[in-house]
């Protein structure tokens, strides 16, 4: 074998929940595969103060690691502000092409493997320029995934909306997807999103390889059929597809105690359920108020990350910093705070989520089933409720509720229709205080197992990695 060292780009689209599993594998790449390592995370002006903290942690300390920050194009003037998420991402994306293209020209010795996100596909343009070769990181699921690269299929199989359908979406050699599940961009067929979406899709099936943030026992029949099933075989063209999860943020126990940690050390073992969805999560006024009320009857020990609710976008502050917490308490039932000083917490807008969810006195966690945030809370050996929002949430929420069975779910997706209190208040005296939260704790640890066993030397997911790096040796 060469002594060169593989040096590796990888491009990742905005917002925390991209640029943060994207600088963890850049992280294990570089780290325990002695790769040579540059990322280029494109940043909004507004983005939240999350990012750029996560950014200045990776930057100071890792060798073989570089990072170039490329400030995302303004698309004001092509986009009205009201354009959904993924069409903001992907034309975003579009447009900050020449600017990647740019760094990536500085960069020193020239990389010799492009690796981008699924909004990042339009960068292909760029590794074809160099000649080299292109992957595809999809930092969620390989459910997810099947659906995906497998839409401009069922475009042409299935007529209507497909909310509207009476069958399950069948996906070749994979569970099939209910209706009521089907990922945001495919909600609706005649809205710009989806033909943005069925764009994204092709561009995955163009990569020369798909890395997914999942692990071989989390997923078995899905990454089976990706990989042995004809039809989606022929959709991928062949693609070699690895696995390299679970890529998670890690919990770090000397980190600073802050007022949070100081109130969980005072709560009984395993008593908190902690709410929170995620980066862009955002609720109605009335479903903010009947969440409080299901959290003040159910008796129980909470945390709650809360912010601003908004009319009509439940990802409302996915691209956007939340606004000021200002004033944000008045969305809170009249004497609420008051009444639930003893056994809850509010936090406004963000909290320090990994060292939550490893504190001993959480039990549970109340979250939208964003990937990032499903994967800290499997491997904290955490149970959920899913409060599925927006993306791809409610496939990742079903997954967890009926397959793996760590989780449960309300009657209808909070998408649908606002959820009571008195439902509430059931599902969370369930998680944290019943016997359904008991079977669910001794499944999940057994995930966190097999999720700690993969990544270890030898595991499935280091010898994936592995297989990709020679792959990509025998490519250039
Ligand atoms: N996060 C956090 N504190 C918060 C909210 C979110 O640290 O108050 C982190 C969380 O730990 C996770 C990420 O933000 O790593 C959210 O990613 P996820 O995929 O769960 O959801 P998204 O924000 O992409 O919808």
């Amino acid at each position: 074998m060469t002594s060169k060292q593989l040096h590796v780009t990888m491009i990742s689209s905005p917002g925390i929940g991209h640029i943060l599993p994207v600088l963890l594998l850049a992280h294990r790449l570089a780290t325990r595969h002695n790769l040579r390592v540059t990322v280029l995370p494109v940043i909004t002006t507004d983005g939240s103060p999350a990012v750029s903290q996560l950014l200045t942690s990776f930057t100071t300390t890792t060798k073989n690691l570089s990072i170039i920050q490329i400030p995302a194009a303004d698309i004001s003037a092509i986009l009205p502000p009201e354009a959904k998420v993924v069409t903001h991402l992907c034309v975003m994306m579009r447009e900050t092409i020449p600017a990647i293209r740019t760094a990536i020209s500085t960069i020193n010795p020239r990389p010799d493997v492009l690796i981008g996100d699924i909004f990042s596909t339009e960068s292909w343009v760029v590794a074809e320029e160099l000649s080299i070769p292109k992957y595809v990181f999809v930092t969620s699921n390989a459910w997810f995934t099947a659906l995906f690269a497998y839409s401009p299929v069922l475009d042409k199989q299935v007529s209507g909306q497909y909310v509207d359908q009476k069958m399950l979406l069948d996906i070749p050699g994979c569970k099939p997807v209910s209706p009521d599940d089907v990922i945001d961009p495919m909600l609706d067929r005649e809205d710009e999103t989806y033909k943005v979406y069925l764009n994204q899709a092709i561009g995955v099936t163009l990569s020369d390889g798909v890395l997914i943030n999942t692990w071989e026992d989390l997923e078995p029949r899905s990454l089976d059929a990706l990989r042995n099933n004809e039809i989606l075989q022929s959709v991928l063209k062949n693609k070699p597809v690895y696995t390299v999860g679970p890529i998670h943020k890690r919990y770090e126990p000397d980190v600073l105690k802050n007022d949070i940690i100081e109130w969980l050390d005072k709560q009984p073992e395993q008593s908190v359920v902690y709410v929170s969805f995620g980066s862009g999560g955002t609720i109605s006024v009335e479903q903010t108020e009947e969440l409080a009320w299901g959290l003040e009857l159910s008796r129980q020990r909470f945390i709650w990350v809360v912010r601003p609710p908004t009319g009509k976008h439940s990802d409302g502050s996915f691209l956007r910093a939340s606004e000021s917490s200002h004033g944000l308490y008045a969305y809170l039932p009249e004497g609420f705070l008051a009444r639930t000083v003893e056994v809850g917490f509010v936090v406004p807008s963000w909290g320090p989520q990994v060292e939550i969810l490893n504190h001993i006195s959480v039990g549970g966690f109340f979250t939208h089933c964003g990937w990032n945030s499903t994967l800290e809370s499997v491997t904290s050996g955490i149970p959920m409720i899913s409060w599925p929002l927006y993306a791809e949430q409610k496939m990742n929420a079903t997954m967890l509720a009926d397959e793996l069975k760590v989780a449960v779910k309300p009657k209808v997706w909070p998408t649908r229709k606002v959820v009571g209190r008195d439902e509430v208040a059931r599902m969370v005296t369930g998680l944290v205080a019943g016997e359904v939260g008991k079977e669910m704790k001794v499944k999940v640890k057994r995930l966190k197992e097999d999720a700690q066993k993969a990544l270890c030397e030898n595991g499935s997911s280091y010898i994936s990695i592995c297989k990709f790096v020679e792959d990509c040796w025998s490519r250039i």
